[in-house]
């Protein structure tokens, strides 16, 4: 396993003490600096923005080399778009607002309190240092993305990409360090035993993208250094055909993020949801929009590969579960049931109606298997989607305004988009996150600002004393706190 982390060290025996001695050593020359400048000038914060959105522009050629390398194939679409457009975009936001972001918020001081001179408002301060750890399934986007907030809130940054994608991994380090100082923006390289003390570091935040059971580990270590985390998880988000939907379109997108990235997306589509009369012709059309977008399967450049062999013997046992379960299942692209364990270019498997205890109904299937239910009614519908849990997102194409209210009022998720997939990802000022089992917090625009910030509240006492209440305590004194409770 690559790693940036020289060990063990000179006169410590144990490998893991010398890993958390280095890893604090380079935690404490973050925490020095924060010292130094608790307080973060709006010059410096957009400097670095700069810096972080030069770096990316001019390393475009080497992050979508590196991502080839360790995917297999990638698309250079997917690179540009996942990996570079979704942060840069995020920095240019935040380079936009950041200077409106710091201003002191004012808030009304109770009554009578402001008609005697109090002011009160929220000053926004920079928390010190803060934790970033990463997924493979987009190995630059996920790292900086979040950095947006983290560096406009005035804050310095550690972060520890996944081991499973290493050369992405090894060239973010080299960008990063290209780019600023390790004061400022530090990356940790290395396997499951250094995140292990990674996410055991004090940090000020941490947050963590991942999956939900490596994230209760997380939890569970910031816990004992009472460090806040944000979590981004996954979940199963569902694809919703209203009745009188453009099924076309619907499949289009289906087929596009299923296929795009190996439907390694943590937001993309889980499985769909169609009525049952619908049901033949949505399928047909999911056949007609594979056929056009990956004419030829075998050899196709525009195909996101399942690259880690784990990833596609997990994929192949949901298969085996939902075939032992009665399901009918449809290999759509070239080659069968028994071969999907070895093909990075695991093709588009069609599940018709799985059982809901099925182990695809009950796990993320992050891949190209595309189950579809039906439903009989909206009522059903929202039912069999509160029982399927809270995920990342939801989508719903067709459907009327009553329709859509209804599914926002009777179902949960991080977010939701209407005729599209992950479009509300993309707008800058929705807070991204998760709720239940799909993550916890918000980042993202101004979200990620405040969530990086120390929301601090700040009172300035007007001309009288009102709180003025020193012993002896009167009677009086009792029967005035008695009016204000409204005791009688
Ligand atoms: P993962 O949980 O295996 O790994 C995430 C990070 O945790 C990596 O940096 C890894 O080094 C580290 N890690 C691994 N084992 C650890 C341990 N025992 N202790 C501490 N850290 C450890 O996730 P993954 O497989 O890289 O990514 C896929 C998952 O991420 C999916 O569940 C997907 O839904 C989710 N995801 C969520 C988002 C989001 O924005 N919400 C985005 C992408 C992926």
């Amino acid at each position: 396993m690559i790693s940036d982390i020289d060990q063990p060290q000179a006169g410590r025996s144990n490998p893991s003490d010398a890993l958390r001695a280095v890893l604090e050593s380079r935690l404490s020359r973050q925490q020095v600096a924060v010292q130094r400048e608790p307080y973060t000038p709006l010059a410096v914060r957009r400097d670095r923005l700069h810096r972080a959105i030069d770096m990316i522009v001019s390393n475009e050629k080497a992050m979508v080399a590196a991502a080839q390398e360790d995917f297999g194939q990638r698309p250079e679409i997917s690179c540009l778009l996942s990996d570079m457009m979704f942060p840069v975009s995020a920095f240019r936001h935040a380079l936009r607002h950041v200077g409106r972001w710091m201003k002191p918020e004012k808030r009304p001081p109770d009554f009578p309190f402001g008609l005697l001179g109090a002011r009160t408002y929220v000053f926004y301060q920079p928390l010190g240092v803060v934790g970033i750890m990463s997924p493979w399934n987009v190995p630059f986007g996920l790292a900086f993305a979040p950095l947006a907030g983290v560096l406009a809130a005035g804050n310095r940054a550690m972060i520890k990409p996944s081991e499973l994608t290493p050369n992405c991994s090894a060239l973010m380090a080299e960008i990063v360090r290209q780019s600023f100082a390790a004061d400022e923006v530090d990356v940790v390289v290395g396997g499951v035993d250094v995140a292990r003390q990674f996410a055991a570091l004090p940090f000020d935040h941490l947050i963590f993208t991942g999956s939900a059971p490596v994230a209760r580990e997380v939890m569970r270590s910031a816990a004992a250094n009472l460090t806040p985390v944000t979590l981004e998880l996954g979940g199963k988000a569902a694809v919703i055909i209203a009745r009188g939907a453009d099924l076309d379109a619907a499949a289009a997108k289906v087929v596009s993020i299923k296929l795009g990235n190996g439907g390694q997306i943590c937001m993309g589509v889980d499985h769909v949801r169609v009525h049952r009369e619908d049901r033949e012709a949505f399928v047909a059309a999911v056949r007609r929009k594979l056929a056009e977008f990956f004419p030829d399967y075998d050899n196709n450049p525009d195909l996101g590969y399942v690259f880690l062999p784990g990833q596609r013997q997990r994929l192949a046992g949901l298969v085996r579960d939902a075939v032992a379960r009665g399901a009918q299942v449809e290999v759509m692209g070239d080659g069968d049931i028994g071969q999907l364990a070895t093909m990075a270019n695991f093709p588009l498997v069609m599940i018709h109606q799985p059982a809901p205890d099925s182990d695809m109904m009950r796990e993320e299937i992050f891949g190209p298997l595309l189950p579809v239910v039906e439903y009989k009614s909206v009522d059903e519908l929202a039912a069999q989607l509160r029982a399927g849990g809270r995920p990342l997102a939801l989508y719903l194409f067709g459907g009327n305004s009553e329709e859509q209210d209804f599914l926002l009022k009777n179902t949960w998720s991080g977010g939701v988009s209407f005729d599209d997939v992950m479009l509300h990802t993309f707008m800058q000022e929705l807070p991204f996150g998760g709720v239940g089992e799909s993550g916890m917090g918000r980042y993202g625009g101004h979200a990620g600002f405040r969530t990086f910030s120390n929301a601090r509240s700040v009172a300035h006492r007007p001309r009288f004393d009102l709180m003025a209440m020193y012993p002896p305590f009167t009677p009086k004194m009792v029967a005035r706190v008695r009016k204000l409770i409204g005791i009688r």
